[in-house]
């Protein structure tokens, strides 16, 4: 079995990893020549457009998945009319375009910050009006990781805060006092089967995630666990998808969702019986899911920009380790560790180990 995956990061060398044991083999299509990926299967390297190099993606592969959002519509309904493709370019496109997305939240009856949709900036002006203050103005395409956005604060800021946009389209939506971000991660396959990880509660700083902690048996599970579900049925969705949440008021309010597998699910490798990784492949080669449950108390940290000594890192018996094989660079995701424990008190006392470890070397 052939599973092609459009992108070579890390995400598709994590699906790679998780693949071998099960006989699966892989193959990229990635515009990078060192793409961290590359040693783990056949690399096409150009284009993600490139009709040559899609053929041949198509023609080798029994399934096409990707492990980013944005790649170019077109190519996944290329793709879907040749091969099995999973998600659907229907699920890509929604995931794509934050107004497609909020709306279709919306219509599902899943909770969102209040928002509307901006292309001019007296359409701005005349949307703060209604949202009111303090708002967030995001690009409607291309965002990621806190990318493409600006906090308005007051109206002094909204010229600046437009031009920045350099004419995208974009939203606004309100600015929303959470008590804390968590993500659900869930996995439906071919079948129709749906299995549903813990809650991650997440910890980011400059839009950037660094921190996950697994949250079983969260009070916040069910009512998570209902809106990923209507989601994925209303998608009719195979695979990985991660929906993330802010929790205001004892209730959850939608964020974003991601067609794929998650930074936020990472700590499943080690922490959950069976990883996210192993279960995307699993959905999408409509195979029996695995359990999600939670082995212990578990949490996931980020190294961003640049790396401790592996050594230290690995003196830290309760952390595994995951380099990414990517030169260190100014904000870029280069590894992670998942770190497991017994009870709270030495999760809590892992966790700070590994942050301050982080935070030195974090140059974002
Ligand atoms: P996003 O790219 O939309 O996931 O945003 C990145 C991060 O910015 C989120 O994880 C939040 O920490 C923060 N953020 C995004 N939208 C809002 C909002 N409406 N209210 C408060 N914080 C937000």
């Amino acid at each position: 079995m052939i599973v092609g995956i459009l992108g070579a990061g890390q995400l598709a060398r994590m699906i790679a990893l998780a693949g071998y044991p099960l006989g699966v083999d892989f193959i990229f299509l990635d515009p990078s020549a060192d793409a961290c990926a590359n040693k783990l299967g056949k690399h096409l390297q150009g284009d993600y457009n490139d009709p040559r190099l899609l053929a041949e993606l198509a023609e080798r592969a029994d399934v096409v998945t990707y492990e980013f959002e944005n790649v170019p519509a077109d190519v996944a309904e290329f793709l879907a009319s040749h091969t099995q493709v999973h998600p659907s370019p229907k699920a890509l496109a929604v995931a794509q375009d934050r107004l497609l997305e909020k709306t279709f939240f919306h219509d599902l009856g899943i909770p969102t910050p209040a928002y509307a949709a901006v292309d001019s900036l007296e359409s701005l002006e005349q949307a703060m009006a209604i949202i009111g203050w303090p708002a967030i103005l995001k690009s409607r395409t291309l965002g990621y990781d806190g990318k493409g956005q600006s906090l308005l604060k007051s109206a002094d800021d909204l010229k600046s805060a437009w031009k920045q946009l350099e004419g995208a389209l974009a939203i606004v939506e309100a600015f929303v006092s959470f008590k804390r971000e968590v993500s659900i991660i869930a996995v439906r396959n071919v079948s129709g089967a749906i299995v549903f990880y813990p809650l991650s509660e997440n910890l980011h700083r400059g839009g950037i995630l660094r921190v996950s902690e697994c949250c079983d048996a969260d009070v916040m599970q069910q009512q998570a666990e209902a809106y990923v579900s209507r989601l994925m049925e209303a998608l009719d969705y195979v695979g990985v998808l991660a929906l993330e949440l802010f929790e205001v008021d004892g209730k959850l309010v939608a964020n974003e969702f991601a067609p794929r597998v998650h930074n936020s699910g990472h700590w499943t490798i080690e922490g959950a019986e069976t990883s996210q990784f192993e279960n995307h492949l699993r959905a999408i080669l409509d195979l029996p899911l695995g359990a999600t449950t939670a082995v212990g108390k578990t949490a996931m940290i980020n190294f961003i920009g640049g790396l401790p000594l592996t050594e230290d890192l690995l003196a830290i018996a309760h952390a595994h380790l995951h380099l990414y094989d990517k030169a260190p660079r100014k904000g870029r995701k280069v590894a992670h560790t998942t770190v497991r424990a017994e009870n709270n008190e030495q999760l809590t006392a892992l966790v700070k180990r590994l942050t301050t470890l982080a935070d030195r070397v974090d140059d974002s």
